[in-house]
């Protein structure tokens, strides 16, 4: 393929080198990783330069022999790529993939605006190739004028400049090769006088503060090697170039290799363009160019993108299974792993070749992303579940099967079963290192069973204390009323004993003795068999006892108008009145004898006035609620009595209307008696 212009005559930076890349390397330039090399070449114009890389690489770099006329190539940084290098055994040897750079500058003797990009140039290749080839003439040795040591003056500088306070082994190489050399003067002579060139002008070079100190070879390895005459001994110098191509490919000689570890920028290839494009247009804008700081900048990006594209692929494959999984717990912790598994190893093999602690902090953000991600999914699951265990609970704890246990039993049992299940749900999950700490979780679940069971236990509480209600209050209504209607004059010890017994006897079943702290005595405590504290049952009992009283409380006052209290004495007044001994109806002689008679039933009627008017026993003990009544219980009342007042059934003014209505009744009864006797004489 042929070259590319990486940078142009105005310097820009060439957009299509991210497509030579991926032309270059099949597409795939990710799968090779670190396994490539950059080589730059620089030296002056028309020195060869571009016809030894063609011969050398297999590139196909503009030469002025290509050229129709004999004039000037394109000027830039061209960009070549080649697998194959011309060495002693074979015209095009493989090797891994090598990107060579050939800078197209201008005469040496032009200056001005030509230097400036000679310079850029420079520190462009330096800081971007891990050997620099330096080109020249064997007559340019010894010459400080129009040879290349004032390039490289400026070459040691900018990277003073880049490196001078370098705290990694980094070292780029420097490959003097001396064209035309037809061997009056030895190799060692030209490379040790080369050699003591550069050192002197290292010596000389202006450093930077905290620079002063460094020497030539912390940060550059020499070598040199020497071509035969093109023209004049074409073959010797085809030879010479082929051995220096072994030195390109045999990696396992270390003393003759032109590769080292130490002289690669350490960027996987498909962030060197981004690298070196960034470098470029540092140097460019003529800003300080930190190579370590931009190799991160890349490995940042390069990382964030490889671990977005990662976190991509692993939310496609989330979202098209997850509602096939979600069910099922095994196969969604094995879906999980799977795929937590299959996104590291996606981000790890394009991401792990870029700076470690980039690559392991941008790693890190994944995984706290794949968790994020998994902690909501199995929260979701586990939110779930838990309201399937608690319906599970709940239809356990109600099922009408299972009723020869009692209601607390029962729901301990099902409140640990489903407390286990979901502990062991929860530890599956941790095992398979799918999630981190669950002390919250399961806190979480246990105070939604506790709430459920309370729930469970009002519920039951609820509907126990209805159906108890319910039966004391028939019974007390039953026997209140019974005894309400045929009053005497011990009624209220009647209706107390009754309504004590009512409710003794519905809740006989859920009494326990319990021993006083002090000894022997014990007092009678309730369990309502649901698992309540001690003090919800009392208050249960409490309640069970004040619905009790304002029933009775209702049925009393309900019964009690003045109306019927007027028809009860009068119907006791008539029983005494109008019927003997032996209920047969009385037939009256005369006057005195009915006014007896009335004297007699009217006291006796007026016996239970007392009692129907004020409750009190026959100890003369008015009758009030053993428990005291809750605020509510006065508020619900709608009659406007108080419970406190329970035994005061009239006012005076109430009283003083019942008996004169008695009064008005029973007169009107006695005229009536008097009557039948006048009608009986007279007929
Ligand atoms: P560049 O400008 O440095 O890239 O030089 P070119 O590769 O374009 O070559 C410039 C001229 O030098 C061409 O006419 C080549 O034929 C000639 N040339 C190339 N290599 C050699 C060499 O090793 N010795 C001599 N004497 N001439 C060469
Ligand atoms: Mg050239």
């Amino acid at each position: 393929m042929d070259a590319i212009q990486l940078i142009d005559e105005e310097k820009h930076f060439s957009q299509d080198a991210l497509s030579f890349f991926s032309q270059c390397t099949g597409q795939d330039d990710q799968d090779i990783g670190l396994n490539y090399h950059v080589i730059s070449v620089f030296g002056s114009q028309s020195s060869g330069k571009s016809t030894l890389l063609n011969i050398l690489f297999n590139t196909t770099f503009d030469t002025m022999d290509a050229q129709v006329k004999r004039q000037q190539t394109t000027k830039g940084i061209w960009l070549a790529h080649t697998k194959e290098v011309n060495t002693t055994q074979s015209p095009k040897a493989t090797t891994s993939d090598i990107f060579v750079l050939d800078v197209e500058g201008s005469d040496g003797s032009e200056r001005g605006e030509d230097q400036d990009f000679e310079r850029k140039a420079a520190l462009f290749a330096i800081a971007v190739s891990e050997v620099l080839i330096v080109n020249m003439w064997e007559q340019q040795i010894g010459l400080y004028q129009g040879n290349n040591m004032g390039l490289l003056k400026t070459v040691f500088e900018v990277n003073l400049s880049l490196f001078g306070t370098k705290k990694n082994d980094h070292k780029v190489l420097l490959l003097f090769v001396i064209r035309d050399h037809v061997g009056v003067t030895p190799m060692s002579s030209l490379s040790e006088s080369l050699t003591n060139e550069l050192e002197k002008v290292w010596s000389d070079l202006n450093k930077p503060e905290g620079t002063e100190e460094t020497s030539l070879y912390d940060f550059f390895d020499l070598k040199f090697v020497g071509l035969g005459h093109k023209l004049l001994q074409n073959e010797k110098f085809i030879e010479d170039v082929k051995k220096m191509g072994d030195s390109f490919i045999n990696k396992d000689d270390t003393a003759n290799c032109y590769f080292k570890p130490n002289y690669h920028h350490m960027l996987p290839l498909e962030g060197w363009s981004m690298y070196a494009e960034n470098c470029w247009e540092q140097i460019e804008h003529n800003k300080d160019l930190d190579l370590p700081t931009q190799q991160i900048l890349v490995a940042r990006f390069k990382t964030e993108e490889i671990l977005n594209e990662a976190f991509n692929s692993f939310m496609i494959d989330y979202n098209d299974s997850i509602s096939v999984v979600i069910n099922d717990k095994t196969k969604l912790i094995t879906f999980l792993q799977d795929l937590k598994k299959k996104c590291l190893r996606e981000y790890d093999n394009h991401a792990n070749r870029y700076n470690r602690i980039v690559y392991e902090e941008k790693r890190k953000e994944l995984l706290e992303k794949i968790t994020e991600q998994y902690e909501d999914t199995i929260g979701t699951f586990l939110e779930d579940l838990s309201t399937d265990l608690l319906s599970q609970l709940e239809a356990e704890v109600s099922s009408k099967k299972s009723t020869k246990d009692s209601f607390k039993k029962r729901l301990t049992e099902s409140s640990n079963i489903v407390l286990e299940q979901f502990t062991q749900t929860v530890k599956l999950f941790q095992s398979a290192e799918l999630l981190g700490d669950s002390q919250e979780i399961l806190e979480a679940f246990k105070e939604r069973t506790n709430d459920k069971s309370k729930g469970l236990r009002q519920k039951a509480l609820k509907l126990l204390l209805t159906r108890l209600n319910k039966t004391i209050s028939a019974t007390i209504k039953d026997e209140t009323i019974h005894l309400l209607s045929n009053p005497e004059v011990d009624l209220w010890d009647q209706i107390i004993l009754r309504f004590e017994e009512t409710i003794s006897v519905n809740l006989e079943r859920f009494e326990i003795d319990q021993t006083t702290s002090e000894g022997n005595d014990t007092t009678k405590i309730f369990d309502f068999q649901l698992g309540l504290s001690e003090q919800e049952n009392s208050d249960a009992y409490k309640k069970i006892c004040q619905a009790a009283w304002s029933t009775l409380q209702t049925i009393v006052h309900d019964y009690l108008k003045e109306d019927t209290v007027v028809s009860i004495l009068r119907e006791r007044f008539d029983n005494k009145f109008r019927y003997d001994e032996n209920d047969a109806p009385r037939l009256w002689k005369n006057e005195e004898e009915i006014d007896k008679a009335f004297a007699i039933a009217k006291e006796h009627a007026l016996e239970v006035f007392t009692v129907l008017s004020l409750a009190k026993t026959t100890d003369n003990i008015e009758v009030v609620p053993d428990i005291s009544m809750s605020e509510e219980e006065y508020e619900d009342e709608e009659g406007g009595y108080h419970i406190d007042r329970f035994a005061h059934l009239f006012n005076e003014l109430q009283k003083e209307k019942i008996l004169k209505q008695f009064r008005r009744q029973i007169n009107l009864t006695v005229l009536d008696s008097k009557r039948s006797i006048i009608t009986t004489t007279t007929h």
